[in-house]
This record gives C-alpha cells, sequence and structure tokens, in this order.
C-alpha cells in the first residue's frame, strides 16, 4: 500500500446552483449552527479515521474544495480549519477553494491563522451576461474585489475562468475577451488560472436552454481563436501551459492535482468525496464517502463505498492522469508499480504517436505528449486503451484485464 500524502476535503454546499453544475452540491441549509457543527465535526472525525487506517501523512498537500467551503458560516469554517492544521501540520501546500460572494475578511483571517498557503477563486468569467448565463451568483464587480482582498492577504491565488460558453442567437459571435480577462486576473496577482471549457451535463438548466434553442453553442473557430489568444498573452507574463486546461508560473503549479495526476494515493473526507489508495502491485482501492451530510457521521464509515480497482484498469487511469500534463508519466515509477515497462505494453502506439511524445518536465526517465499533442490527447488515450484491451499486460492472459 502506498501510504496517502494528499489530503481533499469536500464542502458540499452552495449558496445557489449555478445553471451548467452538476457536481455534487446542495443548496446551504437552513437551520441554526448545529446544522454545520455536525458536519464540519463529521468530517474532521471522517478524515482522522481514514488517516489512521492508511497511515497517511505526514501530507504534503491539503484541499478543501467543493461545493464553496466559504459558504460555510464563520466560526463552522475556522473550526474546519482548525481541525485540519491539527491532522495536517505544515503541509507544503494548502488550498481552499472559494467563489466571489462568499470570500470575506474574516474568512481570510481563518485561513491565515490555520496555515493555509493558496486561494483557489471561481470567477469563470469577467462578463456579467456569460456570469448570468451560467447562473452565478456574483457579477464581475465582485469578483475583481474578491481578488482584490484575496491578493491582499497574502495566499498565493488561483482563479477559474471557462470558456467555450453559450450565448443568445441575437449576439451569436459576439468577441470574448477571455485574454484581457485571464490578463487582469494576472495583474491582480493570480500566478495560476485554469481555464475550463464547459462541459454541458444533461439535466441541467444551460442543457435545457441549449435544447430550446434559447442559447446557442460557441462557434467553435471563435473559440479556439479567443482561447490562443489567451495562452499567448498569458505566456507573455511567464505562464506556461501544464496541464490541459491548467497555466502557472513556473513553481505554482497546483501540487495537490499533481498528486492525482502522478496517480499518488489520496484521502478524501466530506460527503461525496472519494479516496484512492495506490499498491506497489499496480491494483487500487477507491472508497467513495456517502453523500447524505445529515447521515454522515460515525456511521460514514459502514455507509462508504469500497471498490478494488485491477491492475489494468488502474494503468490505463496513470496513463489517462499522466499524459494531461507536460510532466508526463514517470516511467521507472509505472515500471515498478505495474511490473512492465511502457514500452512492452504499448509498442505500437508509442511508435505511431512517436512525433508528437518527449521527455516530461520532471526530468528523470518520463514521457510526455507536446504542446499539439496535449490537445490530441483524447485520440491519444483511445490508441492506447485499444492496444490494452487486445493484449493486456505482456506474458499474461486477457483474464488478467478481467476485474
Ligand atoms: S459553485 Fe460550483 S459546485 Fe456550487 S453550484 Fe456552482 S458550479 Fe456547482
Amino acid at each position: 500500500m502506498i501510504a496517502p500524502a494528499a489530503l481533499y476535503i469536500h464542502v458540499p454546499l452552495c449558496r445557489s446552483k449555478c445553471a451548467y453544475c452538476d457536481f455534487f452540491s446542495l443548496p446551504v441549509p437552513a437551520g441554526g449552527d448545529e446544522t454545520y457543527d455536525r458536519l464540519v465535526a463529521a468530517t474532521l472525525d471522517r478524515a482522522g479515521v481514514l488517516t489512521e487506517r492508511f497511515e497517511a501523512g505526514p501530507y504534503r498537500s491539503v484541499f478543501v474544495g467543493g461545493g464553496t467551503p466559504t459558504a460555510l458560516p464563520d466560526a463552522a469554517f475556522a473550526r474546519l480549519l482548525r481541525g485540519l492544521a491539527a491532522l495536517a501540520p505544515d503541509p507544503e501546500e494548502w488550498t481552499v477553494e472559494a467563489n466571489p460572494e462568499s470570500l470575506s475578511p474574516a474568512k481570510l483571517e481563518a485561513m491565515l491563522a490555520a496555515g493555509v498557503t493558496r486561494l483557489s477563486l471561481g470567477v469563470q468569467s469577467l462578463d456579467d451576461g456569460l456570469l448570468r448565463i451560467l447562473g452565478r451568483p456574483h457579477d464581475a464587480e465582485l469578483a475583481l474585489k474578491a481578488m482584490e482582498l484575496a491578493s491582499s492577504s497574502g495566499l498565493e491565488l488561483s482563479a477559474d475562468l471557462m470558456a467555450s460558453l453559450p450565448e443568445p442567437p441575437e449576439t451569436r459571435g459576439r468577441p470574448r475577451e477571455l485574454a484581457a480577462e485571464a490578463e487582469r486576473l494576472a495583474e491582480l496577482g493570480a500566478v495560476h488560472l485554469s481555464i475550463y471549457d464547459l462541459v454541458l451535463e444533461g439535466g441541467t438548466p444551460l442543457a435545457a436552454s441549449l435544447a430550446s434553442g434559447r442559447l446557442s453553442p460557441r462557434p467553435e473557430e471563435l473559440d479556439c481563436e479567443e482561447r490562443e489568444a489567451a495562452e499567448a498573452a498569458l505566456a507573455a507574463r511567464g505562464f506556461r501551459r501544464y496541464e490541459i486546461s491548467n497555466y502557472a508560473l513556473p513553481g505554482s503549479e497546483c501540487l495537490h492535482n499533481l498528486a492525482y495526476w502522478r496517480m499518488d494515493s489520496y484521502l478524501g473526507a466530506g460527503p461525496g468525496a472519494v479516496s484512492t489508495i495506490r499498491t506497489e502491485g499496480g491494483c487500487s482501492l477507491r472508497i467513495e464517502e456517502w453523500r447524505e451530510p445529515g447521515r454522515y457521521g460515525r456511521e460514514a464509515a459502514e455507509l462508504a463505498r469500497e471498490e478494488r480497482v485491477p491492475r489494468l484498469e488502474s494503468a490505463f487511469e496513470a496513463l489517462m492522469m499522466a499524459f494531461r500534463t507536460r510532466f508526463g508519466l514517470d516511467l521507472d515509477g509505472f515500471a515498478r508499480r505495474f511490473g512492465c515497462e511502457l514500452a512492452e505494453l504499448l509498442p505500437e502506439t508509442l511508435a505511431s504517436w512517436e512525433g508528437r511524445l518527449g521527455p516530461g518536465w520532471g526530468g528523470g526517465r518520463s514521457l510526455a505528449l507536446d504542446e499539439v499533442g496535449l490537445d490530441l490527447q483524447n485520440r491519444f488515450l483511445a490508441d492506447c486503451l485499444g492496444e490494452l484491451e487486445r493484449t493486456g499486460f505482456p506474458g499474461r492472459s486477457r483474464a488478467d484485464i478481467a476485474p
């Protein structure tokens, strides 16, 4: 078993539901402080139980995400952070996610007192029309004020933007100032930016608006141009694209997410969180936490769903994660964990993608897709999967493929 050094805490509460969201999140419950106190106590308790069971730590990274962690009332938020500081003292990186409408001086004070190092702010856009379409509870002015507030706290600052956003048919094709938005956030102190394409999820209000013709999809060519302009603007400021959707000044990459992409073990506590524990034999153990906050307490261990992920599936997952980043796959680590060299496992795929593959940024013996290859990652992975399904691990029967 590879001991986890990354801890994720899920706070599944949001002030309101965004129009595109199908993540697990619940509206901030009405009710007194007790509701929140119970949730915080149960989450800390569960994090402690998981830490002990898997002999986790010392933690190198902690990530408090959601939902919207800052949607917790001040006292419960501070209690959660104090509890985490005791469980995971002095991590190299400790991130808290926040949304502009719920970031306040009191929240920042609690973060600084507990030892949080990094704040990730969900800005999504600086265009009020687009923010309304997304159903976000903030406008551009509030987002900029939150950036200024966060920046003055001294925390390392990351911000999220969204691209490929739909628009009303009557203004279809109107320019979106994605590059100017990214630059503005960098000017305000962001050293890390995520630019995600909107993924349209069925059953959301946004999907319904597109289906009814009330909104139109963004023309693809415009979207590409705007993303390229944003990338160029960020590159001029020293940002590097280190993952499909993530840009950072060198040294400001998100350590916690790199732990996922490197396929390290991690623990997750809080309703809906997931833990994955890797083994040297190549299999993984996946634990999905119970989702109902009201029953997320002492009974959490019985309610959590545990599943063993077989070796070949874990190996494909390792490829999916590692080839998202320019750091790429650690070839020695892969061979140690899965008992065979990548070149033995995927000779055909590696040969046909040779022109787009090269050493990763992490040094050592590593392999990564180049800048162009990163945009073709899905095709590369489809080739990997096809070959894995045809051949399995060298010297093994196809039965090895089955769970
Ligand atoms: S803030 Fe995030 S988690 Fe909450 S509803 Fe919006 S997109 Fe979903």
